[in-house]
């Protein structure tokens, strides 16, 4: 992803006046092949929507989006299935209530034309072997399936064309946490074998260090850190990102990105703060950070937005 940057018009009422929302912020990227990038933040940061323009749901305002080579906005829709693919939060609202999981899963292949029925039953039939799914569930409907049949049927339905890079948005969180580990442990085997790149993008700090090789910390709408997965969490180098952590050891460890130590108001992203947009809340703000934005640092380990981080 090269300098991305979205923004959205957003009606106002008769009270509140029409605003733009600068969704994701001059953002850029790059993950390498069978790499797993985890992007984490608070709930409007700008994560979901990123995860949209990857997948070309959404046209980016401004820069592009390239994988091998090539702008995912000149891809037509056929194309674009083939090397990118989703698994969204909710099975549930993601799977057609009336259709059969072997057509659920069929479905991408049928859309790319080209397949005799006989060849896209079988290429269903193997996948959902591969996912771990019996049989006989072939033959059932999304609603007779649990949470974590219904992420298996998810995830066959977008591996099934066999696309290079999945974008996993909150994959596990509205499963058990029992099945949340197995669900993590098949993409993790998955990614293995089948050679694929991740975008996983979580709230859950405990998931990402599990499964990520490198973690962006998104800040209202921009990356303010991004390093090895081991080197974030071990010495995170950005005041926000510190809090994260700091929050994770709360009485309900995993469980979300609670408030504490990062005051109890989420950031309005329509109202974005001058100079570093991380001041009002920042426990170590200069009064530089008022007035002036922090530039990008490089260090070994990673990028950071900070102007307390030098290189
Ligand atoms: Fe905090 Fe200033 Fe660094 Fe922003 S630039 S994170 S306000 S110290
Ligand atoms: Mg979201």
């Amino acid at each position: 992803a090269r300098s991305v940057r979205r923004t959205f018009r957003v009606r106002g009422g008769m009270l509140v006046p029409d605003r733009n929302i600068v969704a994701v912020d001059d953002v850029s990227f790059e993950v390498p092949a069978g790499g797993v990038l985890g992007v984490v933040g608070e709930s409007g940061c700008g994560k979901s929507t990123l995860a949209r323009l990857i997948l070309g749901l959404l046209p980016p305002t401004a820069g592009e989006i390239v994988v091998d080579g090539q702008r995912v906005a000149d891809m037509d829709r056929r194309a674009r299935a083939r090397l990118i693919q989703p698994v969204f939060q909710d099975p549930f609202a993601s799977l057609n209530p009336r259709r059969r999981v072997r057509d659920i899963v069929g479905l991408p292949l049928a859309a790319q034309g080209g397949l005799s029925r006989r060849e896209i039953a079988s290429q269903v039939e193997a996948m959902l072997e591969r996912v771990g799914l019996a049989r006989d569930m072939a033959d059932r409907l999304p609603t007779q399936l649990s949470g974590g049949q219904r992420q298996r049927v998810a995830i066959a339905r977008a591996l099934v064309l066999r696309p290079r890079i999945v974008v996993c948005d909150e994959p596990t969180s509205a499963l058990d946490v029992s099945v949340q580990a197995q669900i993590l442990n098949l993409l993790a085997e998955l990614r293995r074998d089948l050679n694929l790149t991740y975008l996983f993008i979580s709230h859950n700090l405990a998931v990402v260090e599990h499964v990520a090789t490198e973690v962006a910390v998104m800040y209202l709408g921009r990356i303010v850190e991004r390093a090895g997965t081991e080197a974030l969490f071990r010495a995170p180098q950005h005041p926000y990102t510190r809090a994260l952590l700091a929050s994770v050891l709360t009485p309900e460890p995993g469980l979300g990105v609670p408030d504490v130590g990062l005051g109890d108001s989420l950031p309005d992203p329509a109202n974005i703060p001058g100079g570093c947009r991380f001041h009002p809340r920042c426990p170590v703000a200069i009064d530089r950070c008022r007035h002036v934005a922090p530039s990008l640092t490089r260090l070994p380990t990673g990028i950071v937005e900070c102007h307390l981080v030098v290189a």
